[in-house]
């Protein structure tokens, strides 16, 4: 594995898939360098739901997030690059759309702080990247390839 080999898990969230910005998102990721490895449109579960979001089971919303993240479906994406889980935070801004600078997804797309587009893995929760991707994938439904531009893309690639 090089450095630049780092997996993080995304989600276009069902407010993406219902306003048409699933391409946009991939295009953004896509363009910056990053390597698309896996992706899975689906319906979540009221039991990956629950999984996915077992940090937050304490918190007020987590009722309103469940029904809000199973209430159509996702765009679920596994993403390659260098930093890639850190990289990724950054291009989706803060986790208030509100508060999200400008030029990020969230920024330019979202005005709510529960309908914010886009998940991506905490880059400050080491492992959570790899923990999201097995809850989401199995292995076999990840692809390992060179992409054309990965020479231009990475000095040493
Ligand atoms: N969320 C919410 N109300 C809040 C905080 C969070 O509805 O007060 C939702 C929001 O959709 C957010 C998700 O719960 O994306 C997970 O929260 P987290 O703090 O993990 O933010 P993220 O990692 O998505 O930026």
């Amino acid at each position: 594995m090089s450095h630049h080999d780092e997996r993080t898990f995304v989600m276009a969230k069902p407010d993406a898939v219902q306003r048409g910005l699933t391409g946009e998102i991939v295009s953004r990721l896509e363009t910056r360098g990053l390597k698309l490895a896996g992706a899975k449109f689906m319906q979540i579960s009221e039991e990956l739901a629950h999984e996915h979001y077992a940090e937050h089971e304490d918190k007020p919303f987590f009722d309103d997030l469940v029904e809000f993240i199973t209430s159509g479906p996702v765009l679920a994406m596994v993403w390659e690059g260098a930093d890639a889980t850190r990289q990724v935070r950054q291009m989706m801004g803060a986790t208030d759309p509100a508060e999200a600078a400008p030029g990020t997804i969230r920024g330019d797309f979202g005005l709510d702080l529960s309908q914010n587009i886009i998940h991506g893995s905490d880059h400050e929760d080491p492992g959570a990247n790899e923990r999201e991707i097995d809850l989401f994938f199995d292995d076999e439904e990840l692809v390992s390839y060179e992409r054309a531009d990965e020479p231009w893309v990475y000095e040493d690639a």
